[in-house]
């Protein structure tokens, strides 16, 4: 038997970061960057309004008040995308739109609210003036060219997980497309005669095949592209040919035929198809674990292989396979995120490995709990439907009693958490 961390060392130590591929940026959200990004432009390009209002010389309105406005003749109108052509002399006004460039001459910008323009339009006169209520900061209102980002900037360096504010700075630069580390191909094949694929009538002794299905949304939700080769039956020509399909993929996810059974010859085909070791590792569910080098065609692809009980396949893949696709993305960190809390439940440990339960963690005044979804089975598929969080009851212990401080791995992260 071999710890959890071992495991995933040994695991880790057969993966490699993938090539880089360069796509329209929208298609790179969580995805890492491989290139450092330089700026081609500055931004804001150019001095700009961060208001609307008038543009003026502050020392044309310093005196200005609410009682004693200073008048102003407006010379014309600038929008956001135009520059205007003339200039600001004193005594001059322009009126200016947020983003728009500061027209040569002015210094600062008073706002609408602070001038008489309404009072102007309701009085129906025609005129060229302004009042200025107000004796502005000078240089109020401008934003300064290149505050956000200098031509020549290096604004995002390789190694940087792309979130939407990455992909907007992207867009702010220019980029239509950059360079990422592409996504994992992971082929995923289900093993057992018992099987039937979803949507087709269910025979007598059969079940439908969940865990293909749940490992390729897992491998979704962690930047995977999921390839399901179907269900394997329980006989060594049609697992042979099934898993050489995985050829051109990055990773192979089995699932079943690792344990005791006696149609276990997933282990024997492995076997014949590279090289591949069976450890039994010290955790519940999820102790048969196969893990090896699947070889075909001078290619060499890296093969995890879960028992078959539907909550084992789910827990080793967090544990294992996560990890994996997350290192082949070109992250660096694999940790799931974890809280303490108070057990609300007895999680019972009765022989001595590390335990992943599945719990229910709320938040109630500061504070984390959890307790447990009920039967703790790993046939059980709806433990995990309830759980948002795994109980990590410690191994060489007899569990977790009710009131005893927990670590849990948090499977979803709810926002107001
Ligand atoms: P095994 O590891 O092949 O001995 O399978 C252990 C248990 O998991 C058995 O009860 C299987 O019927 C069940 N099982 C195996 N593969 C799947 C699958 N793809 N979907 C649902 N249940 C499965
Ligand atoms: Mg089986």
């Amino acid at each position: 038997m071999i710890p959890v961390e071992e495991a995933l060392e040994k695991i880790l130590n057969n993966i490699s970061i993938l090539e880089p591929e360069t796509k329209p940026i929208l298609d790179c959200l969580g995805q890492v960057l491989a290139e450092d990004a330089y700026s081609d432009v500055t931004i804001p390009p150019l001095d700009n309004s961060a208001m609307d209002g008038y543009a003026v010389q502050w020392e044309s309105i310093k005196e200005a008040s609410e009682s004693n406005p200073a008048i102003v003749y407006v010379i014309g109108e600038v929008a956001a995308g135009y520059i205007f052509e003339g200039e600001v002399t004193p005594g001059k006004a322009v009126r200016i739109m947020t983003g728009a460039p500061v027209p040569p001459g002015a210094d600062t910008i008073v706002q609408f609210e602070h001038t008489d323009e309404e009072d102007r339009k309701n009085m129906a006169r025609c005129s060229d003036e302004i009042g200025i209520r107000k004796a502005t900061i000078k240089g109020k209102n401008i934003r300064q060219a290149g505050e956000d980002v200098s031509k020549g900037d290096l604004v995002l360096t390789k190694g940087t997980e792309l979130r939407p504010q990455e992909i907007g700075v992207l867009a702010s630069l220019g980029y239509a497309e950059t360079t990422v580390i592409r996504r994992p191909m992971i082929a995923i094949m289900a093993t057992g005669d018992e099987l039937v694929d979803v949507g087709q009538p269910l025979p007598p002794g059969k079940i439908y095949n969940s865990n293909a299905y749940s490992i390729a949304a897992q491998v979704q939700r962690y930047g995977g592209i999921p390839q399901i080769l179907g269900i394997g039956a329980d006989n060594r020509e049609a697992l042979s040919a099934m898993i050489v399909q995985a050829v051109d993929s990055d990773m192979l996810l089995t699932s079943g035929g690792v344990s005791m059974g006696d149609y276990d010859i997933v282990k024997e085909v492995l076997a014949e198809h590279g090289s591949i070791g069976f450890w039994t590792v010290y955790m519940k569910p999820g102790k048969p674990l196969a893990f090896g080098i699947m070889e075909h065609q001078g290619k060499r692809v890296p093969h995890l292989g879960f028992p078959g009980n539907p909550v084992s396949s789910m827990v080793t893949f967090e544990q294992f396979a996560r990890p994996a696709i997350l290192k082949m993305l070109g992250k660096t960190t694999f940790a799931k995120p974890t809280v303490t809390a108070i057990s609300e439940s007895r999680f019972k440990n009765t022989d001595g490995r590390r335990i992943y339960a599945r719990g229910i963690v709320e938040k109630r005044d500061g504070q984390y709990y959890v307790r447990s979804t009920g039967p703790q089975g790993s046939g059980i598929l709806t433990s995990m439907a309830k759980a948002n969080g795994l109980v990590i009851v410690p191994e060489d212990t007899d569990g977790v009693h009710e009131g005893d401080m927990v670590r849990v791995q948090m499977l979803d992260w709810r926002e107001e958490e």
